[in-house]
């Protein structure tokens, strides 16, 4: 199939009390772990990539590493018969221009640094443009800490407040809302709460599907809670790298001779295949045949 924009399946995973997972992906082949997974599954998924694997993509140019990512999504969409939709994480304004621009199917922009009526001006003029171009546009207010940020305090986090959340929906018209209930980027291990009265209050304001990000550091339990309570997109990153990595650290060890990529590249592939079936089935969008055209 086509790129798709995923605001639909999203919406309707609200209606039912389940999530979308959206998967971010740094390699070609962290790409076609994603689209293969769905197929198994029969589930809609999202391949997300952020400003830093841009970078990464166009060693040192995040336009040509869109560019990338945009051709390599669009081949992997069609690829497979089941609706896959190509998200940019995290991006700058310019950023969602481009992306909305290459064929990018859903966009964030992130305003975090931005004082809150330059978010909300910024966020609102994108919102106008993805929206005449059919793309799903997702921002965020408060903020999850990304990996070397300075000191993460667990009393210093940002969390969303529910009153200003409403307010930036009413003024931006974004169509998913990420929020700040207390998880971190790229933590390594399952052992972190979420504020679930937090997300109640905000729930109970915003009509808005909500998108939960660091969902890797989070408890399964404290996840199946959130989407239950109104979490509808969940974002998954270092869990995938974490099996890609450990794949390729695996075989590698086994053979200090070897040399061949593909030797180890194609057990990160299948690894981290399983474990974006497991996190499919979890957060409950597995199956959903319905929602396939
Ligand atoms: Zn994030």
């Amino acid at each position: 199939m086509t790129l798709c924009n995923p605001k639909v399946w999203i919406d309707q995973a609200q209606r039912d009390g389940c999530a979308v997972a959206a998967f971010n992906a740094n390699t070609a082949e962290q790409i076609q772990a994603v689209v293969l997974a769905a197929e198994a599954e029969a589930a809609p998924a999202i391949i997300q990539v952020s400003h830093n694997a841009a970078l990464y993509f166009g060693s040192g140019n995040a336009t040509l590493g869109l560019r990338y990512f945009a051709a390599l999504g669009t081949i992997a969409a069609q690829s497979v018969s089941v609706p896959i939709a190509l998200h940019l994480d995290h991006a700058t304004e310019t950023e969602v221009m481009q992306a909305i621009a290459l064929g990018f199917t859903s966009v964030m922009f992130d305003g975090d640094g931005y004082a809150l009526e330059d978010n909300i001006a910024v966020t609102r003029k994108l919102t106008r443009l993805a929206h005449d171009n059919d793309v799903c546009m997702e921002a965020e207010i408060g903020a999850v800490p990304k990996p070397g940020d300075a000191q993460i305090d667990e009393h210093d986090l940002e969390l969303t407040d529910p009153d200003e959340a409403q307010a930036f929906i009413e003024a931006t018209e974004i169509d998913t809302l990420a929020i700040a209930l207390g998880s971190v980027h790229g933590v390594k291990d399952k052992h972190l709460g979420i504020d679930l009265a937090r997300l109640q209050q905000i729930r109970a304001r915003v009509a808005v599907p909500l998108v939960l990000h660091g969902s890797s550091g989070v408890t399964d339990d404290y996840i199946a809670q959130g989407i239950k309570l109104g979490l509808s997109k969940i974002n998954i990153a270092t869990q995938l790298n974490k099996a890609f990595t450990l794949a390729v650290r695996d075989v590698l060890a086994q053979d200090d001779r070897l040399v061949d990529p593909r030797k180890y590249l194609t057990p990160a592939r299948a690894a981290q295949i399983d474990v974006v079936r497991e996190r499919l089935r979890f957060v409950g969008a597995a199956g959903r045949a319905e929602l396939i055209p």
